[in-house]
């Protein structure tokens, strides 16, 4: 891949950019950003995010800006949905990860916003990149959903080229023949960008899937593939949820996620280390 100057490893395998947001250290520990698909109201989202922070997630996700296939759905609260943030934020402990879509937004979004995020459409909106470039707050840019590895981390390298170093990649899931599936989920990408990129990764099971049956499952394997953290779409009611329903997790199941995720990072630990499965033995 050539020309990535800043987002490559050239030629140190054990560069690492880790981020830290809060009190979570990203490409160091594994963070759980969860949280609704759009803020929909406070009781919402602040129910919501008690849930999420009580399991033990790390940050709070909600979209204030919705940018909808259709023009006629719903497009978010704007201004009223940041503040609503703002307050979950301040109940909870829990940093802002929320989506930003037009460059004029960007600095006084960032007044709301820990993390902003670069949706899929987004991805290659150069003016939009430029714009978070400049802005002192990490960057979460999502794959967009036709893109290549190397299209992807072009655009990072737009943010990291106006002084912005702080870029996380977040897989959401690619466009195939297949429909059973929202989108097809690609974990062989996380590895991959660990080849070529010091940046950290991480991976969106809920757009990646699209149905809840699915998310789970492809939660445990993002951690297992090298992942550094999973974004995903959790709400107090998801039978009322005005966006993306058939993907949102009731908040118990997420709870028992996060107890699965516990113990999957333990033996994951011990792979690492050698100490287990890892080193070719079979039995104990
Ligand atoms: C989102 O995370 O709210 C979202 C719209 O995701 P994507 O851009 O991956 O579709
Ligand atoms: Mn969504």
């Amino acid at each position: 891949m050539k020309n990535l100057k800043l987002s490559a490893l050239n030629g140190d395998a054990h560069k690492r950019t880790v981020i830290t947001v809060g009190d979570v250290k990203i490409g160091e520990d594994f963070v759980v950003i969860a949280g609704p698909c759009s803020v929909e109201s406070e009781e919402q989202t602040l129910e919501t995010a008690r849930k999420v922070k009580a399991a033990g997630a790390n940050m709070l996700r909600g979209g204030a800006f919705k940018p909808r296939t259709s023009p006629y759905s719903f497009q978010g609260l704007g201004i009223k949905g940041l503040k609503i943030l703002e307050k979950a934020k301040k109940e909870t402990g829990l940093p802002v990860v929320t989506e930003v879509t037009d460059p004029r937004d960007v600095s006084w979004v960032c007044e709301y916003a820990d993390v902003l995020q670069i949706g899929t459409r987004n991805m290659q909106n150069y003016s939009l990149l430029q714009e978070v470039g400049k802005a002192n707050k990490p960057v979460l840019l999502k794959r967009g959903m036709y893109s290549t590895l190397s299209e992807w981390l072009n655009c990072a390298e737009y943010i990291l080229a106006g002084g912005n170093e702080d870029v996380i990649l977040c897989e959401r899931g690619i466009r195939t023949f297949e429909t059973y599936t929202r989108n097809t989920l690609d974990l062989s990408i996380v590895p991959s960008v660990k080849e070529v990129s010091h940046l950290p990764i991480i991976v969106d099971p809920s757009h990646g899937t699209g149905r809840l049956s699915v998310i789970e499952p492809m939660s445990l394997a993002a951690m297992a593939a090298g992942a550094d953290g999973i974004l995903i779409e959790v709400h107090h009611n998801p039978s009322e949820a005005i966006c993306d329903k058939d993907q949102a997790m009731p908040t118990n199941t997420f709870a028992g996620l996060m107890k699965k995720l516990g113990t999957l990072r333990s033996c994951m630990n011990e792979i690492n280390q050698g100490n287990s499965l890892g080193n070719g033995e079979l039995t104990p």
